[in-house]
């Protein structure tokens, strides 16, 4: 064996656990007793988990912070500060910023990362250029997928969609969209028609930024979820923030959540982000502004949760660590009973792992050695202390070691 990690426990129900690893995939897992390796690695008694999927990221605004500070704490306000400089970035300047913001991520064990790029009439394919960049420059140390994102609309913004053509046939994965950023619901409709036009024809996925508001008036999931069930889309539709269904009342919430299960739509929390901008406009009591997880989890729907952004115009915040993503989700859900923390826990892990897809990942014989060795003896623990990334291992190789030593005086 080339790599064998000893002294772990399994991710899920904490049991003895060694893990062997040839030519970057697994080849041997037993509680004990593998056979030597060329190179060994002690889990200290820790975990050893698949490693973290980061599900819904925007790089070429990460950590981008000097001056453009956001007075009403809005999205609105993010949107309109952000499209004053965005056609000034460089591609130098995309690809430092994504790198510091990859590299945040690897360190923490997370290996694959769905980023959303601006793609529109004033940024046209700019920005594209950088994170295409980005990820190239980045790609033996974690897997990109880019999702082409229509902010600024496509029904009220004509231009954006020769635009989104043009970015799947340049280096986009995904047809993105934010169909509640049009004039109403019917230009949504619109908005959701034309992204489904565009993947239809290049085979590709949708992932789309859905009802990031609380006003009730936007429902636009429930287009989403129809139009996926009439084009035979399901499985391949991911919906991120969902906030609207905070502000709906039951019964619309119930009508959805069932067309979005039958859709087979994965849908992706963004807490913290969601916390710091909705609900800006209320009086107390003010609205949460999250989706309903716990309502979707209980329908058996798919939930993951997402970093969005850190440290911009959008949030001051983040580091880059989807334990603290599901720690912040897990307060703003309601997650506290032991199956609750369990699926906080998964979220960013085999949850986030079903709408990339990605079919093999786990910890089993045969698969690539994704993982990550977590100074945590169960999913609890990982929450609470977002403890030590000990080793983060990929394709059997060793990206990156953490150790924090407390020196007692
Ligand atoms: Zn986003």
């Amino acid at each position: 064996m080339n790599l064998v990690i000893r002294n772990g426990i399994s991710d899920s129900m904490g049991e003895p656990l060694e893990v062997g690893i040839v030519d970057g995939v697994i080849a041997a897992i037993a509680p004990s007793g593998l056979p030597p390796g060329d190179q060994e690695i002690d889990a200290g008694g820790g975990m050893i988990s698949p490693a973290f999927v980061e599900p819904h990221f925007h790089l070429e605004n990460a950590l981008l912070w000097d001056g453009a500070i956001n007075q009403s704490g809005t999205l609105h306000e993010a949107i309109e500060l952000y499209a004053q400089i965005k056609r000034d970035l460089t591609v130098e300047d995309i690809v430092a910023r994504s790198g510091q913001a990859i590299r945040a991520a690897v360190a923490h064990g997370v290996l694959w990362l769905r980023s959303h790029v601006d793609i529109d009439h004033i940024a046209k394919l700019s920005i594209l250029e950088g994170v295409v960049a980005a990820r190239e420059r980045y790609r033996d140390i974690i897997d990109i997928q880019l999702v082409a994102f229509p902010q600024l609309g496509m029904a009220r913004n004509p231009e954006a969609v020769d635009m989104m053509w043009q970015a799947m046939e340049n280096g986009c994965d995904l047809v993105g969209g934010m169909p509640h950023g049009e004039r109403d619901m019917a230009d949504a409709a619109r908005h959701i028609e034309i992204a489904f036009d565009i993947a239809q024809a290049h085979d590709a996925d949708i992932d789309m930024h859905i009802d990031e508001t609380d006003d009730p008036y936007w429902h636009s999931l429930e287009l989403l979820a129809e139009k996926t069930l009439e084009t035979g889309w399901q499985g391949r539709v991911t919906a991120g923030h969902c906030c609207a269904m905070s502000a709906w009342d039951d019964a619309l919430a119930e009508r959805v959540i069932d067309k979005v299960r039958r859709a087979n739509i994965h849908i992706i929390t963004n807490a913290p982000i969601n916390l710091m901008l909705e609900g800006r406009g209320h009086k107390h009591p003010k609205p949460r502004g999250i989706a309903r997880v716990k309502e979707l989890l209980e329908a058996g729907v798919n939930v993951a949760c997402g970093q969005d952004d850190v440290q911009n115009m959008f949030y001051p915040y983040g580091k880059m660590d989807p334990l603290e993503v599901a720690l912040i989700t897990a307060h703003a859900a309601h997650l506290a009973a032991p199956g609750e923390i369990q699926a906080a826990f998964d979220m960013p892990r085999a949850n986030a792992a079903r709408l990339w897809p990605l079919p093999d990942y786990g910890i089993h014989v045969g698969a690539e050695a994704n993982l990550v060795v977590l100074d945590a003896r169960n999913a609890v623990e990982a929450l609470r202390r977002q403890p030590d990334r000990r080793y983060v291992i990929r394709k059997g190789k060793i990206l990156a070691e953490t150790e924090t030593k407390v020196s007692w005086h």
